[in-house]
């Protein structure tokens, strides 16, 4: 027997319930369900009016309200409850029903479900959705893999609740085969890493350097989010900056603990960004500084070491510098999402994904944290050009980028000189001048490996692999 709900969601804390009431209020049937059932009452008690809601206590109930094929939503914690759930629900079910994991997962772990699913003639498909709470009620940006077939099901009811682009499509788009989405979910939050760090080191320097409050900061960053860097990340840094402390009267950021923490996609890009050998420096930097930040201990022994005198700038300099620092910040970006997208090109080559870049950029530009007018731009980069190897090679970002490079050198520059740490701007730069370079030093390099490990070289002269022996005694 089949039910008439057309989407079930299991897992109703913020995020699932949020989901399920963003399906109710476009006009879907949604069964509910979660493991304590009291939740999923109340619910329905508080929102009942918004739409059509089905509750169900037992797994069993869940899965007779759907109708067929199933389409059921698992928005648990990820990890070993995932797994959990998925036992309860896959012997209830039937051929062509659809799982789908709207939890963090790691694309991995997405992979072993699907294989495992499809054996069994379940479809899986592991989605990444970002957007947080507000943009699980409002409209995510959502990012789902699994196959094509299972997407000509579930893409309408997808389409309907996603954000919509300032063009007006909606932010979703088939990734991929099975980890697809969870995937580029994952790089998304790796870039949203590095687009906060950046965004805190122009802060610091502002702070610092030009010598700015935190409400010029923030004044300073409302007029950056009318140019190129207009996105959601600056908007709110100016709100969080303009903030005042009810109970101290003192800036907000003043009475923040310094100690940034994670939960760990960002980590997760960089381990997987290391196996496929992608040099994804500013994120990783952006991980690392929010882990240095953390030792506490190791900052308390380190406050005394010496660092340079402090130059203060002069109205018309302090000026002058944040301008300087709008054009690193924007250098700094494109780098960026260079390697981001460069870590979803060469996921998609491994795995054999296929993955259309353009389309991952248009579904970023609404619903997620790092929307931004930006994002526009590079889909504009990837539909001119499919197969373009870099962002770095789109003419007109190159071009942005040379132009800004004399600041971005200055800024960093002045922070090297005033001791101002700046390790997302500084990797970003180093990254753009090794990219440029004509020759690296990394020839020197095989030549120790040679040396001491006969681990052979090419040579630049002719085909082949070489080893010099070396002499001395070894
Ligand atoms: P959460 O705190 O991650 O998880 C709580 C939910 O998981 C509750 O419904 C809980 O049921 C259920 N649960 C936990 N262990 C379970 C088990 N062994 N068996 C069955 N159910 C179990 O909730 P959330 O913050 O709403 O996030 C849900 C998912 O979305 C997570 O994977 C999260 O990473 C992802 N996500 C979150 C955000 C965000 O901004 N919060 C954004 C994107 C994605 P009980 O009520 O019975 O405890």
């Amino acid at each position: 027997m089949s039910g008439t709900a057309q989407i079930g969601v299991t897992g109703l804390a913020v995020m699932g319930r949020n989901l399920a009431r963003n399906f109710a209020r476009n006009g879907f049937a949604v069964a509910l369900h979660n493991r304590t059932a009291s939740k999923t009452h109340a619910l329905v008690e508080e929102f009942g009016e918004e739409g059509v809601f089905v509750p169900a206590d037992t797994a069993r109930e869940f899965v007779a309200a759907l109708e067929r094929p199933r389409r059921l939503v698992i928005m648990v914690k990820a990890g070993d409850p995932t797994d959990a759930v998925i036992q309860e629900f896959a012997p209830l079910l039937e051929e062509g029903d659809v799982i789908i994991d709207g939890g963090n997962a790691h694309f991995a772990d997405t992979r072993r479900r699907e294989k495992e699913l499809r054996e069994r003639g379940i479809h899986f498909v592991g989605v990444g959705i970002s957007g947080g709470e507000e943009g699980a009620l409002h409209g995510p940006s959502i990012m789902p893999g699994g196959s094509k077939e299972s997407y000509a099901s579930l893409g309408p009811l997808l389409e309907r609740i996603a954000a919509k682009a300032p063009d007006g499509t909606p932010t979703v788009a088939h990734i991929g085969p099975d980890g697809a989405g969870h995937f580029v979910k994952m790089v998304h939050n790796g870039i949203e890493y590095a687009d906060m760090q950046l965004i805190a080191e122009a802060y610091h320097l502002l702070r610092a350097v030009a010598g700015y409050s935190p409400a010029k900061i923030a004044e300073t960053f409302r007029t950056w989010n009318t140019g190129r860097l207009d996105s959601y990340l600056i908007e709110i840094t100016a709100e969080v900056l303009a903030h005042t402390d009810a109970e101290t009267g003192k800036p907000f950021v003043d009475v923040v603990v310094d100690q940034a923490e994670q939960k760990g996609t960002g980590r997760w890009t960089v381990q997987i960004a290391l196996d496929l050998g992608v040099p994804v420096s500013g994120i990783a930097e952006a991980v690392f500084a929010r882990s240095l930040s953390g030792h506490a201990a190791l900052r308390d022994v380190s406050r005394t070491l010496p660092g340079p005198a402090a130059t203060a700038l002069s109205e018309e300099e302090a000026a002058r510098f944040a301008d300087q620092v709008e054009q690193a910040l924007y250098a700094s970006k494109i780098v960026s999402y260079t390697q981001g997208f460069h870590q979803i090109q060469a996921g998609s080559e491994e795995y054999g994904w296929d993955i259309d870049l353009g389309s991952v950029a248009a579904i970023w530009r609404a619903g997620c944290i790092i929307r931004a007018a930006f994002l526009d731009r590079i889909r504009g980069a990837y539909d001119a050009q499919r197969d373009l190897p870099s962002l770095l090679a789109d003419k007109q970002f190159a071009e942005e980028i040379g132009a800004a490079q004399d600041d971005w050198r200055e800024v960093i520059a002045t922070a090297v000189r005033q001791g101002v740490p700046t390790p997302g701007f500084a990797a970003a730069l180093s990254y753009y001048d090794a990219l440029r370079a004509e020759r690296l030093p990394a020839a020197l390099t095989q030549g120790q490996r040679d040396f001491f490990g006969a681990h052979t070289y090419r040579r630049t002269d002719r085909e082949g692999s070489f080893h010099t022996l070396w002499g001395g005694d070894r």
